[in-house]
């Protein structure tokens, strides 16, 4: 038999299971920050416009069926993919030293590029994955699932509330060469805190001088300045300065389809007169993997985003509607400052204007989040990160107050 008794119990998911609690919750003042999902003034769910009209075209297009799709995926979404990372005149894209496939979102591109690199990446060496400490929990859950031994990099300091350059150059510098450095294009979850553009220029150079490896997870693109070129600019450096890399895209923010599992992961290849060959030979691999997988991706919202990408009229209201998001994220970080500043709340609130993206890493201590779920039905993560969408002018100055009352 199956001997399931010696199955232990698995903990709940901390953030589904933060979702929940909010959900039981019967307060009328309650207020979620927990999830990272865009939500509108009224807390709603947002269906971006043009999603809407992408769907509507969709719909009625009869020539559309329900066949698979190819095993890499909608050839047509792949490559407006790869421009909308790289850039329309990337020269990666005109040398054809980019390989890419579909994948289920961005947590399926993350993994697609794991499993990739446990069973291809330089064999017999020492083939560590730096994380940003924090980052994404589900990375830790993703490398150990395909078995790579994985460490971290300092990122964010508790004393100023931004990035630890030093420690985390200086941990780059000592990591063994070919290590594998786990960066996020924008946006940085769980903590809102980017390099600049000089700093990722020192990154880039000590990872060239220490030949370690770029692995960029993209899942905030366009969501976190509102320009989707900005948001791109690190990665397009990298793929400037010669830098073979991975890349894992999601669409689930930027154009709200969190449910369809729309993402894309792609393989850059350094320039060398064999680029393209090699690009080739990689692509022709990670079709055996993803079939094993996943045999091929779903097909709804890489339609949708497709046809937005793909039509330039579509293209400039996807681009209106980004502005929309994180306007209305800055306009909530502008305000949460000023209301924690004008209460006195104890503290320094430079950092929730300072940060960028979807989430704030308030600085508020396990007990005092605690604190604020008890006392004022706030629901957010014990280490202190609040979704900035949660908020909005109905209950932004009810959440001030909590907070202050919580410091205090
Ligand atoms: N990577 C990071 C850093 C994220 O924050 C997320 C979503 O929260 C993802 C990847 C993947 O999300 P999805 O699989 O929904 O595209």
């Amino acid at each position: 038999s199956f001997q399931a008794d010696v199955v232990p119990q698995a903990p709940e998911d901390p953030l589904f299971g933060l979702m929940a609690a909010y959900r039981k919750d019967t307060s009328p003042n309650k207020v979620d920050l927990g999830i990272g999902a865009y939500r509108d003034n009224n807390a709603k769910p947002w269906i971006l416009p043009v999603v809407q009209k992408a769907d509507d075209i969709i719909g009625k297009d009869p020539n559309l069926n329900h066949e698979y799709l190819p095993i890499a995926g909608l050839p047509e979404f792949t490559t407006a993919s790869q421009k909308l990372i790289l850039g329309a005149d990337s020269p990666a894209i005109k040398e054809k030293r980019v390989a890419s496939l579909q994948t289920v979102s961005g947590t399926g591109a993350v993994h697609l590029g794991a499993l990739f690199l446990q069973r291809f990446y330089r064999p017999n060496t020492d083939r560590t994955v730096y994380f940003s400490a924090p980052t994404w929990p589900n990375h830790n859950q993703i490398f150990s699932n395909v078995h790579l031994p994985y460490a971290t990099y300092p990122y964010f300091s508790t004393k100023t509330r931004g990035l630890d350059f030093e420690g985390m150059i200086n941990t780059l510098k000592n990591a063994a060469e070919g290590s594998i450095i786990l960066l996020h294009g924008c946006a940085h979850n769980p903590t809102g805190v980017d390099p600049t553009q000089d700093q990722w220029k020192e990154i880039a150079k000590v990872m060239q001088e220490k030949k370690l490896f770029p692995f960029f997870d993209c899942a905030y693109q366009g969501f976190a300045s509102g320009d989707l070129n900005k948001d791109a600019w690190a990665v397009r450096y990298f793929v400037e300065q010669g830098f073979e890399m991975l890349i894992a895209q999601s669409y689930a923010k930027n154009f709200g389809l969190y449910g369809e599992r729309a993402g894309c992961f792609h393989f850059v290849t350094s320039p060398a007169p064999d680029a393209a060959n090699t690009s080739t030979r990689v692509g022709s691999q990670l079709l055996i993997l993803q079939r094993s997988e996943i045999s091929n991706p779903p097909a709804y919202g890489a339609r949708i985003a497709s046809l937005i990408l793909n039509d330039p009229a579509l293209f400039a209201e996807w681009e209106e509607n980004l502005r929309t998001m994180s306007g209305r994220i800055i306009t909530m970080r502008n305000a949460l400052r000023s209301k924690l500043e004008e209460l006195g709340t104890p503290g320094t609130w430079n950092h929730i204007t300072d940060q960028i993206g979807m989430f704030s890493f308030t600085g508020l201590t396990e007990k005092q989040v605690m604190k604020l779920r008890e006392d004022s039905h706030v629901y957010m993560t014990k280490n202190g990160r609040i979704s900035m969408a949660g908020l909005n002018t109905h209950n932004i100055d009810y959440f001030a107050k909590a907070v202050d009352k919580a410091v205090r």
